[in-house]
């Protein structure tokens, strides 16, 4: 199985190239921020839990975060492997992630993040919002709490599976073909290991 962590800050373009790895792969893709924004959509109680936290871009409880990750995972049992899209974001959710797929006899296979500086981000989220309908992508003030959250709470994952030998940087700007070619790069040497 191959199981990525696609990793970067809000903005980065995970969810773009998610999209392009689920063709080339055949993953099955899970986004957390997708789940919730789904679940909100829907006014369950899942959704209301969420809905405040998302709307000051502060990151749900993990207590919420990890059991919907986990019979998100769950549904698909015959999956080729994962890609993880906005998760996990904190520590207890990587060894939370860890435990999950050590029960199905898999493990992460590494973490690539999209590297992509402060100014890009506020720049592509804004534009981004004049379409997405996002709240959460409209308001500057939001925006820049989203990227401090995702440098003080988030990035301590990357060192985490970075003890694990597993984690990756790569440029993210370019064009998406760009983009995909570093992340494949690296998907490919996986491969080779796992049909060893
Ligand atoms: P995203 O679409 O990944 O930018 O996520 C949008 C929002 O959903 C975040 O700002 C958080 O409020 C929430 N969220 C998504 N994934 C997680 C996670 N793994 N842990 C906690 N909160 C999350």
């Amino acid at each position: 199985m191959i199981n990525l962590i696609l990793f970067g800050p809000p903005g980065s373009g995970k969810g773009t190239q998610a999209a392009k790895i689920v063709d080339q792969y055949q993953l099955v893709h899970i986004s957390t921020g997708d789940l919730f924004r789904y679940e909100m959509g829907n006014d369950t109680p899942l959704g209301m839990k969420a809905k405040d936290y998302m709307a000051k871009g502060e990151l749900v409880p993990d207590s919420i975060t990890i059991g919907m990750l986990r019979n998100k995972v769950e549904a698909h049992p015959d999956a080729r492997g994962f890609i993880f899209d906005g998760f996990p974001r904190t520590i207890p959710q990587a060894e939370a992630l860890d435990i999950l797929l050590a029960e199905l006899g898999t493990e992460v296979s590494g973490l690539i993040a999209l590297y992509v500086d402060d100014e890009e981000i506020v720049y592509r989220i804004r534009l981004r919002g004049a379409t997405s309908g996002r709240p959460d992508d409209s308001d500057e003030r939001i925006i820049r709490n989203r990227i401090s959250i995702y440098k003080n709470e988030t990035t301590p994952v990357f060192d985490y599976y970075q003890k694990q030998d597993k984690s990756h940087t790569i440029n993210g700007i370019g064009t998406m073909g760009d983009i995909f070619d570093r992340l494949t790069g690296i998907i490919e040497t996986w491969e080779k290991k796992s049909g060893d």
